[in-house]
């Protein structure tokens, strides 16, 4: 092969310097009449329309030999055009085989995402067999389209029965600050590009309590504000661009596809097929059915910016597992970050409009005692615009008062300072990451049907009135003493030192957990593939050393642990705008710099802006504690993303030369690590191909004795 590449490089070199030589020679003898080729050299490609196809007025032979005795007895125009000649070759075959490996890479782990894409849906069919993927995306397609209609008429009872509390009420707080600068959004010509499943979590694995299907939207529409007493447009509010979202949908491990029968996203209680009435989102009326409890169908849980989205890590290595295991068996990370998106949007309600009231029945007394004062001071800081990216949660303390669980926020926003009657808005949205901590009464378990529908007062059933008290009106219950589910007792920036003592806190005494590691891959009687188990201890902190392969076959709870190495595009460009401002000498150049390789990674601009206004100001959140352990870390999982994802360009690469120079690494230290990492990665990578080549041809033996029989 190597060879082959060899003799071909070396043709289109003779064709490179004889192609120049005929062209003048040919001018000389024929006046410039050459018969056919011309076109080819247009995109400026040797390697078509090359001097063979090309009828000059000498033979090939004899042009060659012309051209060696020209070179021989002309050693000063010969000696250097050789030394080019040899540079020239050695720089093809070096760059050709670079761009080729980097296209396996690329190839490789493309194939691996769509194959585990495909087992995954594989057995979620296995358990559910009227489950058909191309009729899901049918029905997202008329949950979205249901979603644009209820968001222009600024009115959500059309969707309230197949969305969580967290996305509903992000709704209503979105729709209220529109309400209240008096506009309105509308939406046309919305055409839906593309939608293709990035993850699918089944219940093959008996721990996980719900089955979650993420699709990956391309949309694009026009987009404009009006007046919402005139209907006039609002002028210079027009947009029309393509967006790219994750919508996730969850439901009860168990739960059945009804072919014949219409569902939440149509309009109807998916147990008994009855219709669902606009104020009725709770339960059933005909049947008693809880709507929302993903037994019967599918609910759309979360609603993701593509560039911030991660696959679902389910409960990872940490305190949570364990907390989990030992105290609640219907917990589930769902119920915890839907619960905490839902406390995010009434924070950011009660931060915006000065007033306690809506955060009095999901905080408990000890937070809106402290939060109160904050909210009557003179002058103080809120957000708006505000967009939840993740939300995970990260561990859970036991205490024999209050268990307290940690959930890790990302999110983004408009600062707001207001100062008596005067207020100032940032124009760009700043990068923020806060650390929720939610507590609940020890002992206290978590109600699995209402995972994602929380809301309704636990003791009567009521929908929660919007009364400034703590209690339920119906009944008097209290809700916000933790005594029935989470309710926020703390909000930290990530990076305080209180922050991190609670995290150290949340991991004390977790150092090895148990993940079962198939060992080998066998076929049962019907030719499919089944796993011997193998139980083999891994050291939870050691997660990042544990080699691709090991970490591609281990699964903790279902979920495969590569996911929980994965970071997002938003955390990697925060950091390199960390890292880029720490000596406080960014210049243009290198912000433009940023901007190129943020715009690689889907970050849209403003996001830049604000991250680098943040870093100027002191105020920006980092991803991570500034060191140079961890930066090459960053480093090494910022090469990977980009060989991974086939966008190793020029400006990718010199942002990363400059940000390892910042960590102290020298440019051979730099490239050493690239190549390193390129190499690595292209072992892997081509061993997974031969792999699924191998499989592959086991299932055409396979398939063949099938039919012979
Ligand atoms: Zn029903
Ligand atoms: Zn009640």
């Amino acid at each position: 092969m190597r060879f082959a590449r060899v003799i071909v490089a070396l043709l289109l070199l003779v064709g490179l310097i004889l192609v120049p030589a005929t062209d003048a020679w040919g001018r000389a003898g024929n006046g410039g009449h050459f018969s056919g080729g011309g076109g080819s050299f247009s995109g400026g490609s040797f390697s078509r329309g090359g001097y063979s196809s090309r009828s000059g007025h000498h033979g090939d032979g004899a042009a060659l030999a012309w051209l060696i005795s020209f070179l021989f007895h002309h050693p000063i125009i010969g000696i250097p055009t050789l030394v080019i000649v040899a540079l020239a070759f050695f720089w093809y075959v070096t760059e050709a085989s670079e761009r080729r490996e980097r296209r396996v890479i690329h190839r490789a782990f493309d194939k691996l995402d769509h194959d585990y894409i495909d087992t995954c849906l594989d057995s979620l069919q296995e358990s559910d067999p009227s489950f058909d993927l191309q009729q899901f995306k049918q029905r997202t397609e008329t949950a979205f389209r249901k979603i644009q209609e209820a968001w222009c008429e600024q009115d959500l009872a059309l969707i309230r029965a197949f969305v969580s509390d967290g996305v509903y009420e992000r709704f209503s707080l979105q729709i209220d600050e529109q309400q209240e600068h008096g506009f309105r959004n509308v939406i046309e010509d919305v055409k839906i590009l593309g939608m293709a499943p990035v993850e699918i979590v089944a219940s093959r694995n008996d721990q996980n309590a719900f089955e979650v299907i993420s699709l990956r939207v391309t949309a694009k529409a026009k987009d404009y504000r009006v007046d919402r007493t005139t209907g006039k447009l609002i002028p210079g509010s027009k947009t029309n661009e393509t967006f790219v979202e994750v919508w996730s949908f969850l439901r009860r491990r168990g739960a059945q596809t009804k072919p014949e029968q219409a569902g939440l996203i149509e309009g109807s209680c998916p147990n008994c097929g009855e219709s669902i009435q606009i104020n009725q989102w709770d339960k059933c009326d005909a049947c008693g059915s809880l709507l929302r409890s993903g037994e019967h169908d599918w609910v759309l849980s979360e609603i993701t910016q593509s560039e911030v989205w991660k696959p679902n890590a389910g409960l990872g290595l940490n305190s949570a597992t364990r907390y989990w295991v030992s105290h609640d068996p219907g917990f589930n990370t769902h119920h915890l970050e839907d619960r905490a998106s839902v406390i995010f949007t009434r924070k950011a309600t009660a931060d915006r409009h000065g007033d306690l009231s809506p955060l009095r029945k999901v905080a408990h007394d000890m937070y809106c005692d402290v939060h109160g004062p904050v909210l009557a001071a003179a002058k103080r800081t809120f957000y708006t615009d505000c967009g939840v990216g993740a939300v995970d949660v990260i561990g859970v303390i036991i205490d024999q008062n209050l268990d307290r669980a940690l959930v890790d926020v990302r999110w983004s926003g408009r600062r707001n300072t207001k100062a008596g009657d005067k207020l100032e808005t940032s124009r760009e949205p700043s990068t923020l990451r806060t650390l929720m901590v939610l507590g609940r009464k020890h002992g206290v378990q978590t109600k699995i049907e209402k995972s994602v529908s929380s809301l309704q007062c636990p003791g009567c059933g009521a929908p929660e009135s919007e009364a400034a008290s703590n209690c339920c009106e119906f009944c008097n219950m209290v809700l916000n003493d933790g005594a029935s589910d989470w309710v926020l007792v703390d909000w930290l920036p990530y990076s305080s030192k209180e922050a991190g003592d609670l995290r150290k806190k949340a991991n004390e005494g977790i150092e090895t957990v148990i993940a079962s590691i198939p060992t080998e891959v066998r076929y049962d009687e019907q030719g499919r593939q089944v796993y011997e188990q193998a139980s083999t201890i891994v050291v939870g902190q050691m997660v990042g050393q544990v080699s691709g392969k090991d970490l591609d076959r281990a699964q903790v709870n279902g979920h495969s642990l590569r996911e929980f190495a994965k970071i997002d595009d938003v955390d990697l460009i925060a950091w390199l705008v960390q890292v880029a401002a720490a000596d406080g000498k960014l210049d243009e150049k290198e912000q433009k710099l940023l901007k190129e390789v943020a715009k690689n990674h889907g970050v849209p601009l403003s996001r830049v802006q604000g991250m680098l206004n943040d870093a100027r100001n002191g105020t920006l959140e980092s991803p991570e504690p500034d060191n140079r352990a961890s930066g090459v870390k960053w480093l090494t999982r910022m090469i990977d993303m980009a060989l991974i994802d086939g966008h190793l360009d020029r400006s990718e690469k010199k942002l990363i030369a400059t940000t390892g120079k910042r960590l102290g690494m020298s440019d051979y230290d730099v490239a050493r690590l690239l190549a390193k990492r390129k190499s690595e990665l292209y072992r892997e990578a081509k061993e997974e191909l031969k792999e699924r080549k191998k499989e592959a041809a086991g299932r055409k033996i396979r398939d063949g004795y099938g039919s012979g029989e």
